[in-house]
């Protein structure tokens, strides 16, 4: 591990302006993936800049617009057992009680839970190239072990993904992630946090380098999801593990039809994958398995897998029926006795 200064902000603004003032400063919460991260000495920080002690953003709070406020600081833990998300969004709930463990969900913050790194092989052996870790190096994933990796959006500079669940709900449910920088405060619809790799794959998402995040909102609309909804994660075991393909889904159904529909995939991109084609393609239709087969086609549209990974492309069609079946059900995945029904 390199050396590294430290520093408790104890202000939104002091840690901008720390953030600011040190080109290679990297902002520590919860430090789960972080100081896993130094450990392998993939990311080398000369300052921690330590955002625990910044008052009010460990709040879970209603919005006038009768939506829900979640502080960047919420461990995981508290935002998926907090009364009110479990009544209005359990869709997030049950989405962050799929991933990780209690000991990490405990710790893990909001915030770093969406700004938590990929866990290709490549990227955590510095002893490979890796062009999210060395930009320029070259990307072995593509010829190499390939078995978590993308099959929608990759680029031929990184086939990584992302491996948040809670962010695959936030996807869903169309939060917004409020951010600070020099500049002031701005708001990121959750679609435009994450970034596809393109050419830039050591780009993780839209925040600036001197911002931080400092709440997600779940907006008062997406409570419609409440009753017909479901987190569906699918993985090589059943707890611990991150996803090979998951769903998200929130349904609103009148009269045996839908009346809106949302849907994003984790596992399977380098941000929660969602195609709004295919959500509209089932307004209107009857919620049945041939509709949802449809709309998992549109989605997957374009998939492309690799060696190892090629497999993904079917499960992620047939996980999204699934999922849009166990929503139009209202019988939502349990994340207790995981077998899918
Ligand atoms: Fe690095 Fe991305 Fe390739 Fe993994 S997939 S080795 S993170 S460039």
């Amino acid at each position: 591990m390199n050396r590294f200064s430290y520093v408790q902000a104890a202000s939104v603004d002091e840690a901008v302006a720390a953030l600011a003032a040190d080109a290679a400063a990297k902002v520590v919460a919860g430090g789960t993936n972080l100081i896993d991260l130094m450990k392998y000495n993939v990311e080398r920080p000369t300052r921690l800049v330590d955002i625990t002690r910044i008052p009010g953003l460990d709040q879970i709070e209603e919005t006038e617009g009768g939506g829900l406020r979640v502080g960047a600081l919420v461990p995981n833990t508290a935002v998926a057992y907090d009364r009110l998300v479990e009544e209005r969004y359990p869709l997030l709930s049950s989405a962050i009680l799929a991933g990780a463990t209690p000991q990490l969900r405990n710790a893990a913050s909001t915030g770093g839970n969406l700004n938590q790194r990929t866990r290709c092989y490549y990227f955590y052996d510095p002893q490979t190239a890796c062009n999210k870790r060395e930009p320029g190096t070259g990307c072995p994933a593509i010829a190499g072990v390939n078995r978590i990796h993308a099959i929608l959006g990759q680029s031929e500079q990184c086939i990584a993904t992302h491996p948040s669940d809670m962010a695959v709900a936030l996807a869903a449910l169309e939060a917004v992630v409020h951010v600070a920088g020099p500049s002031g405060a701005r708001r990121i619809p959750l679609a435009d946090y994450h970034r596809l790799p393109g050419n830039r794959p050591e780009i993780d998402t839209t925040l600036a380098r001197d911002e931080i995040v400092t709440s997600v909102e779940l907006p008062a609309a997406a409570q419609e999801f409440r009753a017909n909804y479901t987190y569906l994660k699918l993985r090589d075991r059943l707890s611990y593990a991150f996803a090979l393909v998951s769903v998200a889904a929130g349904l609103t159904i009148e009269s045996g039809s839908i009346r809106k529909a949302r849907i994003a995939l984790g596992g399977v991109a380098h941000k929660p994958w969602r195609r709004p084609d295919a959500e509209d393609l089932l307004v209107g239709k009857p919620a049945s398995n041939e509709t949802f087969a449809r709309a998992a086609n549109l989605l997957l549209e374009g998939a492309r897998g690799y060696e190892h990974n090629a497999f993904k492309v079917d499960l992620a069609r047939k996980a999204t029926i699934r999922a849009l079946g166990q929503a139009a059900a209202a019988t939502p995945q349990s994340q207790v006795d995981k077998r899918i029904r």
